[in-house]
């Protein structure tokens, strides 16, 4: 089956076209300055989502994900301070170190949640010899321009500049970064290489000077190395749309005469309290402030998918708790089919895996994906057939249902009476009291999750 999505340039639906006999996949990773929450583990969800729709609908992937480990600016639009610097300040390390404990973070949290690893993950800055013969390119194809700050891209030499965010260069957001470099010939002008100043701590030699890549260089670079002159697909969270993917476009066809990618992808965000998740705000939630409270990867790995990708969605403690409680649901139905004995006309299991398929291959559409295992779980005679259908369908899922076990474990009186113990110091608004009973509770081996109205499940770790 063709699989089909949004392309966020030409506004159309179109079919994915493999290179060689492989879809190409380039997805724009993590910053790895800080800790990821789950409004970033919503990105990387989405894009293991796409990897696994391609893998599903029978396609072989080559798929690559950077790391942005120097370059990204604390305003996507080249202006502030390098986010990697300020975290050396910060935690008083190397930039190396600093990238190595938080991709490691981040890379621990992403196998939590059942994301496949790429074929290719790739630091920026293991890749600066192939930037600086990106950036050579673009100066030689007179793209470019030095200044006394750095090497430019000269947006007026790309016509098509700001399609896909659908702005055209003159426009006013780009016009405070003119301040940054007064030798810039458009407001829309952005960076290739920057040359460094005397304190900063990541440099390299280069043709213009030691210094150091702008952020948008490095995706065009590494996709250029690992996936060639074409791309299949290429994702990131919405906020690129409109800066950092319209200069990868820009950048693409200076080096190459001609558009890259195929198909642009943009997920919307993960919302809280009525705006984006971010760090920046620091109303955030990581996967181990969730796993602390009782929630597992997949709790949440339900909840994402009970999402569209291209819409934006709310988390809430409550949804988070619906989820939980679904994922239950579906394992007890899962187990009461694992051992059925009645027979599913082959037919039938056709047309729930053609449905499956149909959904998946339509601009990922989980929620409706998920419609199908619920029916399938819900209105059919016990059985192994149906058991083995959702299990398939679980590659396209990654809720590891293959693990579901009967749970043999009853939860021991010693639990329990710590449990009612710590009820009752919540009932007198003793927090202190209830938190020790919550660690004791956790370190005999136990999570409790707290219910409304003061009542609490117990689960074993
Ligand atoms: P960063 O580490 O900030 O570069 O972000 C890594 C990825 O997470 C990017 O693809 C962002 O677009 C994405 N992202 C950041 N915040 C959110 C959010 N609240 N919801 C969904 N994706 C997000
Ligand atoms: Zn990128």
């Amino acid at each position: 089956m063709e699989l089909k999505i949004y392309n966020s340039l030409t506004k159309q639906k179109t079919a994915v076209s493999p290179y060689n006999g492989e879809v190409s996949f380039y997805f724009c990773g993590p910053t790895v300055y800080w800790f990821q929450h789950i409004g970033n583990m919503r990105a990387f969800f989405v894009m293991d989502t796409m990897r696994r729709s391609v893998k599903y609908l029978g396609y072989k992937i080559n798929h690559v994900m950077n790391i942005t480990d120097v370059g990204h600016m604390t305003s996507d639009a080249d202006e502030g301070e390098d986010k990697m610097e300020v975290a050396s300040k910060r935690e008083q390390k190397r930039p190396e170190e600093i990238a190595a404990f938080y991709w490691n973070a981040c890379h621990k949290d992403m196998q939590a949640l059942n994301i496949e690893d790429p074929e290719h993950i790739c630091p920026a800055t293991s890749v600066i010899k192939e930037i600086i013969a990106f950036v050579q390119d673009i100066l030689d194809n007179g793209y470019g321009y030095i200044t006394k700050n750095g090497v430019y891209y000269d947006t007026s030499k790309y016509p098509s500049y700001g399609k896909l965010g659908g702005m055209n260069q003159n426009k006013k957001l780009f016009g405070s970064r003119i301040e940054v470099d007064q030798e810039k010939r458009n407001p829309a002008d952005f960076v290739l290489w920057v040359k460094a100043k005397d304190n900063h701590i990541q440099r390299w030699d280069s043709p213009w000077g030691v210094g150091y890549p702008g952020w948008h260089i490095e995706c065009s670079a590494i996709g250029n190395k690992y996936l060639g002159e074409h791309i299949s697909l290429h994702g990131g969270g919405i906020e690129h749309k409109t800066v950092h993917h319209e200069n990868e476009i820009a950048q693409n066809y200076a080096k190459t005469g001609h558009e890259v990618v195929d198909i642009w992808f943009h997920l919307e965000h993960l919302m809280f309290n009525g705006g984006k998740m971010s760090k920046s705000k620091g109303e955030i939630y990581t996967l181990s402030s969730l796993e602390e409270k009782g929630y597992s990867a997949m709790d949440l790995r339900l909840f994402f998918l009970s999402a569209h990708y291209a819409k934006p969605q709310n988390f809430t403690m409550e949804a988070l708790n619906s989820a939980k409680e679904s994922l239950n649901n579906l394992k007890k139905l899962l187990l009461k089919h694992k051992n059925g004995t009645n027979l599913i006309e082959k037919q039938k299991i056709m047309e729930y895996k053609n449905k499956f398929a149909e959904y998946v291959a339509d601009d990922l559409n989980t929620p409706l994906a998920l419609s199908v295992v619920w029916d399938a779980l819900k209105n059919s005679p016990a059985s192994a057939d149906i058991y083995n259908l959702v299990i398939d369908f679980d590659r396209f899922l990654g809720l590891r249902l293959n693990e579901v076990k009967e749970e043999t474990t009853n939860i021991p009186e010693e639990i329990i009476a710590i449990a009612e113990e710590r009820k009752i110091a919540r009932n007198n608004k003793d927090y202190a009291t209830s938190d020790v009973l919550r660690d004791k509770i956790t370190s005999l081996g136990y999570t409790i999750l707290d219910k409304p109205k003061n009542e609490y499940e117990l689960i074993k770790k």
